[in-house]
């Protein structure tokens, strides 16, 4: 019986799909609408809210499912079927599947942790729409979007090393830990990251697709990318906006890209190759 293969392709956005400086995906176009034409399933795996990936233009296509907030929550379309907890939890057309915490739990924690530290962090939650849109270069409607968080706390922190250990040894006591992100770290529940997230979904479409073969593809240019980056059957290494790329070790088995270009121009020329080199083979 013919067993149709097709690639799934898991993508952070900042950095990666997304230029770092104007938040375009526009670089990318030409891969986005081939992986749409050939079907292949594009899964957004971003630290960014629910609120933010609802407002991305330039895809070709609605996501059938995304994650959220460094892996904290998945999105499941109502087409794909999925186990639910119960009552499900539904957001527009999406199930919801919570992996993280919940942002008040985040928030009590770190300020918890903040006064037995005796340090202080600069998080969204104090910060005003115009100071956050100032930090990122997003416009005021989009860090508005950047604020309705759900599942983690991207902050600042000004102080001493010593005191930055404190801070994560004690979030660490009270579930949660600290992940680095492009221009904030981020607190966020200790259980989850991009790989746990990335493996659920993943199950979840060959769940839905039981009689297809499945070779998946992982983009990211962070050290939070790397949980992804290791959960799939390609690796690729996106260029930063700055010419460098983080380090990375291959998994088993495992072929690593790493792109010529920084952000969307890299990630185009990459997918492009990819699904080229699939067609070759029939
Ligand atoms: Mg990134």
């Amino acid at each position: 019986m013919h067993r149709p293969r097709r690639l799934i392709v898991f993508t952070d956005l900042d950095g990666s799909l997304l230029d770092y400086h104007t938040y375009s995906m526009e670089a990318a176009g030409p891969a986005l609408h081939r992986l749409d034409e050939l079907g292949c399933p594009l899964v957004i795996v971003s630290s960014k809210t629910r609120a933010e990936v609802d407002a991305l233009t330039g895809l070709p296509a609605k996501p059938l499912v995304f994650i959220t907030e460094n892996g904290s929550g998945v999105y499941v379309h109502q087409d794909m079927s999925v186990e639910q907890s119960s009552p499900p939890e539904i957001a527009g057309e999406y199930s919801v599947l919570r992996l993280g915490s919940a942002y008040a739990d985040i928030l009590r924690c770190l300020d918890e942790a903040q006064k037995t530290c005796r340090v202080v962090i600069h998080g969204f939650s104090s910060m005003s729409t115009s100071e956050v849109s100032t930090l990122t270069g997003l416009d005021l409607n989009a860090a508005e979007r950047a604020k309705a968080r759900e599942f983690s706390e991207p902050f600042l922190f000004k102080g001493t090393a010593d005191g930055f250990r404190l801070l994560t040894q004690a979030l660490e006591r009270s579930g949660m830990r600290c992940l680095k992100g492009d221009r904030f770290w981020h607190a966020i529940g200790s259980r989850c990251d991009k790989g746990v997230a990335v493996r659920k979904a993943f199950a979840i479409f060959r769940e839905n697709y039981p009689g297809t073969i499945w070779k998946s593809i992982a983009l990211g240019d962070s050290p939070s990318d790397v949980p992804m980056l290791e959960a799939a059957d390609t690796a690729v290494i996106i260029q930063r906006h700055d010419g460098t790329s983080i380090d990375y070790r291959a998994k088993a088995s495992q072929t690593v890209i790493r792109s010529q270009d920084a952000g969307p121009v890299g990630w185009n020329k990459v997918i492009l190759e990819l699904t080229e080199e699939r067609e070759g083979h029939g």
